[in-house]
């Protein structure tokens, strides 16, 4: 097999920003040693794309930091036998992280140009479980609903009802919620009489657009 030049900078990743920041799930930390972040950042980025920090993906949207990717993964705490929605595909690196840890996961991204592009990266990592689709997440995907997960990864005003519908009882959905440049990754775990909303460490994402997150900007 050819040599992966960027085997090294991935374990240092691992090691500096994910597990010295505090991430011990270990088949988070397995996962994350194994993906190829590299081919989810734009090619003049490549050299970036294990360092601490989001990058600009195209379209004016981002791939996340990779420790707020591994802590976001450890919150929701995915089963082998667990069906994933997740909220704002992006480059689909998370995607990625996800399809690894679950039975299946469904992506749901507003920005088509976004969707097609990870779609296509889907397709070099041979994965049968992952469906992506463009349209506005904040309605949720009911088709496949309910899940036993669901991940939102950007911004929002307030969790949207129908997603929240949308969870199986014992289910948990992981979102950022606060306002449009900063808000507090929030954990809800449906209870038998509602939910439990735990919120966690603050966190910057790109805004939620649509029907129940912000109205977009004219
Ligand atoms: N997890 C991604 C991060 C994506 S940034 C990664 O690591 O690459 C957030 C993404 O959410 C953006 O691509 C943005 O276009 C998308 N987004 C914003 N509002 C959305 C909505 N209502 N439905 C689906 N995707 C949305």
């Amino acid at each position: 097999m050819a040599r992966d030049p960027y085997k090294y900078p991935r374990e240092r990743m691992l090691e500096k920003h994910i597990r010295g920041r505090g991430i011990e799930d270990p088949r988070v930390l397995d996962v994350m040693a194994q993906v190829p972040r590299h081919l989810f950042v734009r090619e003049n980025l490549r050299s970036q794309a294990y360092g601490d920090h989001a990058l600009p993906t195209e379209q004016g949207q981002t791939i996340s930091q990779p420790y707020i990717v591994a802590r976001m993964t450890e919150l929701l705490d995915v089963h082998s036998d667990h069906s994933v929605l997740e909220i704002g595909t992006g480059s689909g690196y998370q995607t990625i992280v996800l399809a690894y840890l679950a039975r299946v996961v469904y992506s749901l991204e507003r920005v088509p140009n976004l969707a097609r592009k990870a779609i296509e990266r889907m397709r070099l990592f041979k994965l049968d479980n992952v469906k992506i689709q463009a349209f506005d997440g904040t309605v949720g995907w009911s088709e496949w609903a309910p899940y036993d997960r669901i991940l939102v990864t950007a911004g929002a005003p307030e969790v949207p009802r129908p997603l929240l519908e949308q969870l199986k009882p014992d289910g948990r959905l992981v979102i950022p919620e606060g306002d449009r440049d900063r808000q507090e990754l929030v954990v809800y775990d449906k209870t038998e009489d509602g939910f439990e909303r735990h919120a966690m460490e603050p966190v910057m994402f790109v805004p939620l657009l649509g029907r129940y997150g912000w109205r977009e900007e004219t």
